[in-house]
């Protein structure tokens, strides 16, 4: 059977003599398996689809269950990205979250990952603020996102996280013994507006300094404690982000 879909490379793997597998983040399947035969081959009709972050349309042709590259028109190769190395790092990181917590449903994740890649290819917002919006909106579309409007017990204005309760407290209500989180009423509006804001207008906020710096380190760790997930391409981005340039692999 033949199909068309959109969808983006997230990861890949050499296959056969010049072929790859692809991992596809789609818009309403998850994330599908593409074999593409040829595709390390110069001279394969459909080599810039066949790379890392490449947007296309493809044209698959399915028997049981298993999907071969037939055609691909590529929409957007998101190039820039390549020319960075931070942004290259964070892209690969937010790559592995699509493919950790994708599902098969249309789920907002291929959007939001469009929409982050597209900021770091043009250099739209600072790529550790693109990486923390990501973050956060990701546990938005998972249903995770918790309220910020204000303190969860006396309902006054709050700005201490508790990752037990996975709520917001003013200091007089903030439950003891627990680990908490400071984020400062700076943070506190960034996450309220990206509970509320659309999906276009994620980047259309301002934060500085420390206030950023706090709103960063809280997306990350919320992600991985409330979505219970360990990204291996995180400390990658880090290593990149300390100033720490991976080894070649001739330096040994
Ligand atoms: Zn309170």
């Amino acid at each position: 059977m033949n199909r068309q879909f959109k969808g983006i490379v997230i990861k890949e793997k050499p296959t056969g003599e010049k072929g790859k597998l692809l991992y596809v983040l789609t818009e309403s399947q998850g994330v599908v398996q593409v074999t593409a035969t040829g595709a390390r081959s110069i001279s394969a009709s459909y080599l810039k689809s066949v790379q890392l972050f490449a947007y296309s349309e493809l044209s698959v042709y399915e028997k049981n269950g298993r999907m071969t590259l037939t055609e691909a028109s590529l929409i957007e190769s998101f190039y820039g990205i390549r020319s960075d190395l931070s942004a290259f790092a964070a892209a690969s990181y937010m790559a592995e979250l699509c493919f950790l917590v994708s599902v098969a449903e249309n789920d907002g994740v291929l959007s939001l990952f469009l929409n982050a890649l597209y900021a770091l290819a043009n250099s739209l917002a600072e790529t550790k603020l693109v990486k923390a919006v990501f973050e956060y909106c990701l546990c938005f579309i998972l249903g995770l996102a918790p309220d910020f409007s204000g303190c969860a017990a006396c309902g006054e204005k709050g700005n201490v996280f508790s990752f037990a309760e996975s709520e917001l407290f003013c200091r007089d209500c903030l439950p003891q013994g627990e680990e908490t989180f400071e984020l400062g009423d700076a943070a506190v509006s960034a996450l309220n507006y990206l509970n509320r804001c659309a999906k276009n207008k994620i980047l259309s906020f301002s934060l500085t300094g420390e206030d950023k710096d706090t709103f960063c380190a809280f997306c990350e760790k919320y992600l991985l404690y409330a979505a219970d997930i360990a990204p291996k391409t995180l400390d990658f981005y880090k290593e990149i982000e300390n100033g720490i340039l991976p080894q070649s692999k001739n330096d040994t």
